[in-house]
């Protein structure tokens, strides 16, 4: 369980795109060049270069054209399926530090980015092509290790973000929702129990641009998973047989 959680508070959100530029900004990631293809969401994709990004969607509601925001980015799920697959494909590639920070470390490049990305509820892994490294937020841990808060949430003016211990989240994140429940039925907060970076909706999930997929294991994990206990057997198997034949 980290130590601490970060609150998005999506009704509060005003797509400035603060966030945006101060995790380029701290990282020291390099704007990236788009074309304008008819939405304000810039770059138009998370990337080895950008880890968080506001993504923006249109929707009818009652004949009336709404916009929703977003800001996307890892969740540091508390038990990270990336970690659970990448700690069997390079030891060390993806570690997970006690305050909630799930961290991708250069021996990324040793796993199969493919399974990674796959297995990641959000689909948020990207890979450098040159390198082979993969990318993501790092919950800004350098910072949050030397006493600082990560470099998107100081920046954010709006109060949409929020970091702090993680039982006062989720205690921030209970006492807001009831306030939003009053004038939108549809509040909720989502995964708050698997993850890290709670998010707080006050419209349908339906109409933001959020991947949820399932938490199902990949095939590659289910495969290590259904061999594990038969290694186990082996493993045990082999004992009992090495200690028979010092007995003898
Ligand atoms: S959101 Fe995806 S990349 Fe981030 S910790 Fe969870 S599984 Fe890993
Ligand atoms: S800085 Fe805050 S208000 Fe601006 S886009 Fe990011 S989360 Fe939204």
């Amino acid at each position: 369980m980290g130590k601490y959680a970060a609150l998005v508070d999506v009704s509060k959100c005003t797509a400035c795109r603060g966030c945006q530029v101060a995790c380029k900004q701290w990282n020291e990631n390099p704007a990236e060049k788009t074309v304008q293809v008819g939405t304000y969401q810039n770059p138009p994709d998370l990337s080895s270069l950008t880890f968080t990004i506001v993504r923006f969607k249109e929707n009818l509601v009652g004949g009336e054209v709404v916009w929703n925001f977003f800001k996307d980015q890892c969740r540091h799920c508390l038990e990270p399926p990336c970690k659970e697959l990448g700690d069997d494909m390079a030891k060390g590639a993806i570690l997970q530090d006690e305050n909630g920070a799930v961290i991708f470390t250069e021996k990324t490049k040793d796993c199969d980015f493919d399974e990674i990305r796959d297995a990641c509820p959000f689909d948020i892994p990207r890979k450098d092509q040159a390198t082979g490294i993969m990318y993501k937020c790092s919950f800004c841990q350098d910072r949050i290790a030397s006493g600082m808060i990560p470099a998107c949430i100081k920046t954010c003016p709006t109060g949409a973000l929020s970091f702090g211990p993680r039982g006062e989240i989720l205690n921030k994140a209970e006492v807001r929702l009831m306030e939003l429940k009053k004038t939108h039925p549809a509040a909720r907060i989502l995964d708050r129990g698997d993850v890290s970076w709670i998010y707080l909706l006050h419209q349908p999930e339906v109409q933001f641009q959020i991947t949820r997929r399932e938490r199902k294991p990949s095939a590659m994990y289910a495969l290590r998973s259904l061999w594990k206990p038969f290694g186990l057997f082996a493993m045990g198997a082999a004992l009992v047989s090495q200690v028979a034949r010092s007995r003898e």
